[in-house]
């Protein structure tokens, strides 16, 4: 009812305007009707100011500024962005499979053979007891970040703690939930959408995403640093080929010397650069904040700053706390069998309702 006779109303505004405009243009009878030149370069005039007035009042808002019109003019671009990422996703699961089966069948066939043979006793003991349990953190942690979901805030329910209202779902937000343009969805606790993981990482998931990020830089350096020896024997005799006349290598050889290159160039390259995605993510965890509240907290920081006011994170419970909440840590013993063994507990909190460190009573001026 209220939508039909918002339509009517806005189709005779339209009609009024286009009357009015119509009678504009029309000339005039009465004495100015002279066919004079400044008299039809004023009308001209008249008739131009008055259908650019009548053609921005058909779009005006008070709330339309610079921000809005450019999201409005970059709109396909990030359809795209976001359709594209979607679909890459699983590709980038897909690959993702694919380089940590391709290194594990490496180290199988190559590099432990080498180990079984050459090293003591005590260190094969502990190459096999230490590489076999990063191969199951890792597959553990990164099929559980792909599979569970980060956490909706419920649709059902009405009457939840809500900062705002988000536009895109037209449902309340609840504190630390933002949207997700590639899932189409609000994320309880958002930290960012992981194409590697084709998933959003959320309140349900966080711990395994940094689980995995953490047990995967460490199975990397730890590939690296066992395949060294192999991988400069393996660089030597390539090098070796190169001279004349080369060397008779059989084909089992230099596939294994191709594949030692492979896997330390590959593990050393992750290495650095998940590295440096976990120690990232280490400080953002020891300051209570997701990587979207990060840019937030920056700006919201600077802006008391200019009003002589410091900014405090609500939701910063201390280094150890903030560490505890995330990995669920309760009791002493919850950091040997909750972090470094494979566990599914669920992470402490529903993610719609959190515990504020100070009020906002607070005193906040400097
Ligand atoms: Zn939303
Ligand atoms: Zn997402």
């Amino acid at each position: 009812m209220r939508m039909g006779s918002s339509w009517r109303w806005q189709l005779s505004r339209a009609m009024r305007l286009a009357l009015r405009w119509c009678r504009l243009c029309r000339p005039q009878r009465g004495g100015r009707c002279g066919g004079s030149k400044p008299w039809i370069s004023g009308r001209c005039f008249e008739v131009w100011s008055y259908s650019k007035m009548l053609l921005k009042s058909l779009y005006f808002n008070s709330l339309t500024n610079a921000d809005t019109l450019l999201d409005c003019a970059f709109e396909p671009v990030y359809w795209i962005v976001d359709n594209v990422t979607r679909w890459f996703g699983v590709v980038f699961v897909c690959l993702v499979v694919l380089l940590i089966t391709s290194v594990v069948v490496i180290i199988y066939l190559f590099v432990l053979p080498t180990i079984l043979s050459t090293y003591p006793l005590h260190w094969i003991v502990w190459h096999l007891c230490y590489g076999h349990w990063l191969l199951i953190m890792v597959v553990f942690h990164y099929y559980k970040a792909t599979s569970t979901s980060p956490g909706h805030p419920p649709k059902d329910k009405t009457q939840i703690p809500s900062v705002s209202i988000c536009k895109k779902c037209i449902a309340p937000k609840p504190p630390r939930t933002h949207h997700c343009s590639i899932c189409n969805l609000c994320v309880l606790k958002m930290d960012h959408h992981c194409p590697w993981l084709n998933n959003c990482v959320g309140h349900f998931n966080h711990r395994y995403f940094f689980s995995f990020c953490l047990y995967m830089t460490l199975g990397c350096i730890y590939c690296s640093i066992s395949s060294k020896t192999l991988f400069l024997e393996a660089y030597d005799a390539i090098e070796r080929n190169y001279q004349t006349p080369p060397p008779t290598e059989v084909y089992e050889e230099s596939t294994a010397h191709k594949s030692i290159i492979f896997l330390w160039v590959l593990t050393s390259s992750v290495a650095v650069a998940l590295g440096g995605l976990s120690l990232w993510h280490m400080i953002l965890i020891s300051r209570g904040e997701t990587s979207v509240e990060r840019h937030i907290n920056h700006k919201e920081t600077r802006r008391l700053k200019e009003q002589g006011k410091v900014f405090k994170n609500p939701y910063h419970h201390g280094p150890i706390n903030n560490w505890r909440l995330l990995l669920g840590v309760d009791k002493r013993s919850h950091w040997f069998t909750r972090v470094l063994l494979p566990s599914s507990h669920l992470p402490s909190g529903d993610g719609i309702m959190w515990e504020f460190t100070f009020t906002r009573r607070d005193p906040m001026a400097i």
